[in-house]
């Protein structure tokens, strides 16, 4: 028997296969998995001589959120408004999962991190979160939990969602430019270009980077006291590229004690080993 693990990316679609070992197998746009991806799918059981009977369970993970009882997602960055993702409960028992929870279960269980009580934050084209509570994972009443993204730690910032001051509004890689034009005056293509002009020395660019610092200690503070875990986890791409602006846990201010930070150990492969986790009975997502 083999199961299937598809990471559903705002921009990738990554693809492992397992039957106790598990690997990575493939990587394609998200556009081009979702026109065919039962089709894809079988091209890839054909390569390894197997077919669809022999799939015990598939586990996808949306960057959207999704309703899993309808098993649709909405994706934000995907030019669709909604995905049936029913389809694919023809290819064995079908699991869908949060990517932010899933990436949560890949660093617990596969990183290399010592924690009970842990909280995964993404910060990439947007800023969610999953939390791992002594073994379990909190997912929400529809599977929906930690939209930490829409935090208010901000004040006047417009948010993509049409609330105001969400921290994705200040710190996510989509709207730090935005963010750098309406503060402080600086015009700037992507957030690269305004993290390299800080790195060489830019004061205008350092200025917003010390925002995006200090609105990151804001909500770190605030994850903190809400759910007093031992650990935060940072992942993403833009706290990959960046780690050094990672929050400081001298900068938390709570009630609880500061937890320690760290980078995310699986790179951009949080999230399938997390559904990796899912296929192996490491948790069930009810
Ligand atoms: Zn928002």
């Amino acid at each position: 028997m083999v199961f299937f693990c598809v990471d559903i990316g705002g921009t990738n679609t990554l693809i492992g296969m397992g039957n106790g070992d598990f690997e990575v197998k493939k990587k394609l746009s998200s556009g081009r998995f979702l026109e065919t991806p039962l089709e894809t799918l079988d091209s890839m059981l054909d390569q390894e001589g197997y077919s669809r009977s022999d799939v015990d369970s598939t586990a996808v993970a949306v960057a959207g959120p999704m309703d899993k009882d309808k098993r649709v997602f909405y994706p934000p960055n995907i030019d669709t408004e909604s995905v049936d993702l029913s389809i694919l409960g023809k290819m064995g028992e079908l699991r869908l999962v949060n990517d932010c929870t899933s990436a949560a279960l890949g660093e617990y269980h596969y990183g290399e991190h010592d924690s009970q009580h842990m909280v995964y934050v993404t910060v990439s084209s947007g800023v969610g979160a999953g939390m791992i509570s002594d073994g379990d994972v909190v997912s929400g009443s529809n599977g929906n939990f930690a939209e930490v993204g829409h935090m208010t730690v901000g004040d006047r910032l417009a948010c993509g969602c049409g609330g105001q001051g969400h921290w994705e509004a200040y710190c996510s890689g989509n709207n730090l430019p935005s963010m750098a034009s309406e503060l402080f005056g600086v015009e700037a293509e992507d957030a690269r270009e305004i993290f390299d002009r800080a790195e060489s020395g830019d004061p205008e660019a350092k200025k917003v980077i010390e925002k995006f610092r200090s609105v990151n200690s804001r909500a770190v503070s605030e994850i903190t006291t809400l759910y007093n875990p031992d650990l935060i986890v940072f992942g993403g791409a833009v706290s990959i590229n960046h780690e050094q602006y990672l929050p400081d846990p001298e900068n938390v201010d709570s009630v609880n004690r500061a937890p320690r930070i760290e980078k995310c150990s699986l790179g951009e492969e949080s999230v399938i080993h997390g559904l990796r986790a899912v296929c192996n009975d490491k948790m069930y997502p009810d």
